[in-house]
């Protein structure tokens, strides 16, 4: 997952967006970390004197909070229980 998600951005067209499901929380904590580095302007490490990373975010959460499954969706499929789905958009090149 962790490798296939950066593979997964390289490949996207700008304004073009990866959806991804997941079932487990220990594996929507990676999304989750991984998409919000990737919306982060600086990843510089803490304490960097200057900015000397990409110094600008690669796209946006969107939307911000995962989107869960319906009480009616989780009646009809038990398994969509702990399913969580995020978006990261990638940026306009501009
Ligand atoms: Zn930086």
């Amino acid at each position: 997952m962790e490798d296939a998600l950066p593979a997964l951005r390289e490949s996207l067209v700008c304004g073009g967006a990866i959806a991804v499901v997941s079932y487990h929380s220990g594996e929507d904590r990676s999304v989750k970390g991984l998409f919000r580095e990737w919306a982060r302007a600086c990843v510089c490490p803490v304490g960097s004197p200057v900015c000397s990373c990409r110094g600008r975010a690669l796209g946006t959460i969107d939307p911000k909070k995962p989107i869960c499954p319906s009480e009616r969706e989780m009646a009809a499929n038990p398994r969509a229980r702990s399913a969580k789905l995020r978006v990261f958009r990638k940026a306009n090149e501009s």
